[in-house]
């Protein structure tokens, strides 16, 4: 599977978390399409290390919303639980007993009207990313971007059903024989017509892909460097922006217009978020006052403060966004919830204060999301509690310096040395957020994603280069990803979190 743009400058979702709330409610959308019946009850048992985030980024709610239908963009997620409850399905949580699960993973079991029950185990990888790798206990990699056929059965099908150019996956599960079989497009009637007569056969579901930018093609002409993206804009006299649209033209099949139409509804709500989050916000937890933005944006317009006009208006708009996002509010990851006040808060200010074009914008945020796909080729995790703060603030405050240099500069390897020296700066930061939810210190850092954003492409549009050259600077983020204790990615034991004031709260809240 190749990302697209639109899962770094993306999804539309309701906060307050992409991997905890987003990603989650896309691993219930799959096991709503996979069981495919009337349900009476769901059953979630969550990874260990989810017991003290799950009620604080809602990832019980988003889990049973997907599960119900919901999408991650339905504001209904908010309150999917009593939705569920008006439908007649009970819920229930628990935890996995071990930690034979990678982090992020969640067990779906379904007891449906008919009887039958199924079970669905999905990851979320960070950003909305997800996977899903078990149907009734047979391992199998269900991809969230292609279209697929579960088929229950008494025994394992003859190969003379099996067409030999799709990849078939199967094993005997819990309830009887299961298959998998992988399409780049829907599956012909024709096909799922000879499945449902053969004999043995019990159920069949269609599932379609649940991300709505398309499946990723075979065709796809995959971009794993920098050097690459540069030298590739350099050869064809394009711009990196084209360097993107041709990169998702090529893994999507969509046309130019659409792909650069989505762009642009990506862009009216990040405006939205913006706009919506100027206000006083609601926290969920309220750990933030959520005026923090309010109270910035007076300063700017009395003039008040130290470091002029637009970093500090960029600052409080990303502040702004993340408080809305922690008040459940509809905002545009990039590349997720938890850092989905940078890109806004840099690209909206810059826009204003130099009277840029919203397809100027679009642009930028097709650079932004080039540097971010890049990045994930080159196994960067954009989840905290994969790779610390560092793959959420310092990657979105590195694709944000990318975005704001390419509004000023044609030249590729000026903008791909904002992202490298942006990016540097943030090189271990960890995650620590108090208690779970996303407030603290999650809101206020990210202002220094602005700052730091802004800082490196005014140094790079002057010349400056990064000594280490922009690929191996990513490659340094996955080493300290990698490196970093388990403590200090969101185990809310590390950091931050270790402080006696957090352990007060902690308490406080678990009551
Ligand atoms: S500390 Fe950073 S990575 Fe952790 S939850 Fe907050 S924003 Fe996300």
């Amino acid at each position: 599977m190749s990302i697209s743009v639109f899962e770094i400058i993306g999804p539309v979702m309701i906060g307050p978390s992409s991997s905890h709330t987003a990603g989650m409610a896309r691993i219930g959308m799959m096991a709503n399409r996979i069981v495919d019946e009337n349900m009476t009850a769901v059953h979630l048992s969550l990874s260990p290390m989810l017991k003290n985030t799950y009620r604080g980024h809602r990832t019980d709610a988003a889990l049973i919303g997907g599960t119900i239908g919901l999408r991650e963009n339905s504001p209904d997620i908010r309150n999917a639980i009593d939705i569920a409850y008006s439908r007649g399905i009970a819920t229930d949580v628990d935890f996995l007993s071990a930690d034979a699960y990678p982090q992020n993973t969640a067990l779906i079991r379904v007891d449906c009207l008919s009887g039958r029950k199924v079970s669905v185990l999905g990851t979320s990888v960070g950003g909305g990313s997800i996977i899903i790798s078990s149907v009734d206990g047979v391992k199998m990699g269900i991809a969230p971007d292609a279209f697929h056929l579960i088929i229950w059965s008494n025994a394992a099908l003859p190969d003379a059903l099996l067409p030999p150019e799709v990849k078939v996956q199967s094993g005997a599960g819990e309830g009887g024989w299961v298959t998998c079989m992988t399409f780049p497009r829907m599956p012909e009637e024709a096909l799922t017509a000879r499945i449902r007569e053969t004999p043995g056969v019990q159920k069949i579901s269609v599932v379609p892909p649940v991300l709505e930018y398309g499946v990723s093609l075979p065709t796809v002409r995959e971009l794993l460097s920098c050097e690459e993206a540069c030298t590739l804009a350099e050869s064809r006299r394009i711009s990196l922006s084209e360097v993107a649209v041709q990169y998702e033209m090529s893994r999507s099949g969509f046309s130019r217009e659409n792909i650069r139409s989505r762009m642009a509804d990506h862009l009216r709500q990040i405006k939205a978020s913006v706009q919506a989050g100027s206000g006083e916000n609601h926290l969920l937890y309220g750990l933030a006052s959520g005026r923090d933005s309010k109270m910035l944006m007076q300063k700017v317009r009395d003039g008040a403060t130290i470091s002029g006009g637009i970093i500090p208006l960029a600052v409080a708009r990303a502040l702004g966004v993340m408080e809305y996002n922690g008040s459940m509010g509809c905002i545009v990851a990039a590349p997720t919830a938890g850092s989905s006040g940078i890109v806004p808060g840099c690209m909206t200010t810059v826009q204003d204060a130099y009277r840029l074009s919203d397809d100027q914008l679009v642009d930028a945020l097709f650079v932004s999301g080039l540097m971010g796909v890049i990045m994930a080729g080159r196994e960067v995790s954009f989840s905290g509690s994969v790779g610390g703060c560092q793959g959420e603030v310092g990657v979105s405050s590195a694709i944000s310096a990318a975005g704001l240099a390419s509004l000023f500069t044609g030249e590729p390897r000026k903008i791909v040395h904002a992202m490298a020296i942006c990016l540097k700066n943030l090189l271990g930061l960890v995650c620590d957020p108090i208690a779970g939810p996303i407030e603290i210190p999650c809101i206020k850092r990210n202002a220094v994603g602005v700052g730091n954003a802004f800082i490196s492409a005014d140094m790079a549009l002057a010349g400056i280069e990064s000594f280490i050259p922009p690929d191996e600077v990513i490659d340094a983020l996955v080493d300290v990803e990698r490196r970093l204790p388990q403590e200090l990615k969101c185990a809310t034991v590390g950091g931050l979190a270790s402080t006696c004031t957090a352990k007060r709260v902690r308490k406080e809240l678990s009551k």
